[in-house]
């Protein structure tokens, strides 16, 4: 009996909804309990209305109706509607977690975007890698060949990065042609071969747009983060190290920890075009 008690009081399982079989037992689950309780209620009030003289019919069949109309409304009613709320329940939760997805997700490559990359950056504690990508002379690419190429571009190498990093590092889309890496485990030595097998990996992705072949490279600066290290100051020394990377000629993978000289002037070089763009290229 206590143990009945016990079992109506608590909490029923939404966490199985998401299978036919969840859906039917919570469905019995709610069903069980209406008709415990509303047999307990509509025989408990029996004896009040016994003692006021207001039964309507002798006391056997008063039980016996109570009783069918537990099953009949208690049971069948509430089981059905639980079955239908189980339904909806479901779809609101994977239209929820799809949502969820959606808002943490870059459109256009299928990365986690910003706001999912700032999640995971603030909560980082122990060691990793911040890898800042910036794709080289990507503005020429739009201008020569329109924003639609630079779409493509952006795209491809955004599969580069997915294939390279895979599951175990955080790709991210940042914003326009930047993207950022978080990189756990292993040592920051190891970490940092993996983003430069990143950057040749890019350099030697054949990314053509109308029969034009494109090569492109990417500029990389690298920090670490470090047990009580604040998140905004690896972020900025991993953007000084980008910065020292696209003076130093772009196409590099340049970590802070070898910093030492002073920033470099940040400028385009004469010649860009003919760099950007490889053997078929937009010299007619
Ligand atoms: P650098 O080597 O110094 O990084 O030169 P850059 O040309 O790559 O850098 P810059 O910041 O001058 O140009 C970035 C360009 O990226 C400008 C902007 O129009 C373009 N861009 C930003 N977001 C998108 C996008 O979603 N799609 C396309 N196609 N272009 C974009
Ligand atoms: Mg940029
Ligand atoms: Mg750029």
């Amino acid at each position: 009996m206590i143990r009945i008690g016990k079992w109506l009081w608590q909490p029923i399982d939404l966490g199985g909804l998401e299978n036919p079989g969840g859906i039917l037992s919570f469905a019995l689950a709610v069903s069980f309990r209406s008709i415990i309780l509303t047999s307990v209620a509509g025989l408990g009030s029996l004896p009040v209305l016994y003692g006021l003289r207001i039964l309507a019919l002798p006391v056997d069949q008063m039980i016996r109706l109570t009783v069918v109309f537990s099953w009949m409304f208690g049971g069948v009613l509430s089981g059905v509607l639980a079955f239908i709320v189980g339904h909806v329940i479901r779809d609101l939760s994977r239209s929820r977690a799809e949502f969820e997805r959606l808002s943490r997700t870059d459109s256009l490559s299928g990365l986690a975007n910003r706001r999912a990359f700032n999640d995971a950056f603030t909560r980082i504690d122990g060691e990793a890698s911040l890898a800042i990508i910036d794709i080289d002379r990507f503005k020429l690419i739009n201008d020569r060949l329109g924003h639609q190429a630079g779409d493509q571009v952006l795209q491809a190498i955004a599969a580069v990065l997915r294939r390279v990093f895979g599951e175990a590092h955080l790709v991210a889309r940042l914003g326009g042609e930047e993207f950022g890496v978080i990189l756990k485990g292993g040592s920051w030595e190891q970490r940092l071969v993996q983003v430069e097998l990143a950057r040749r990996c890019v350099a030697a992705e054949a990314i053509t747009f109308d029969d034009v072949e494109l090569s492109v490279t990417i500029s990389v600066g690298v920090a670490e983060f470090q047990r009580g290290f604040r998140a905004e100051s690896v972020y900025a020394a991993a953007d000084q190290a980008l910065y020292v990377a696209k003076g130093n000629g772009r196409d590099r993978v340049i970590h802070e920890r070898t910093l030492c000289q002073p920033k470099p002037d940040y400028e385009h070089e004469v010649g860009d075009d003919a760099r950007l763009f490889g053997v078929s290229s937009l010299r007619g």
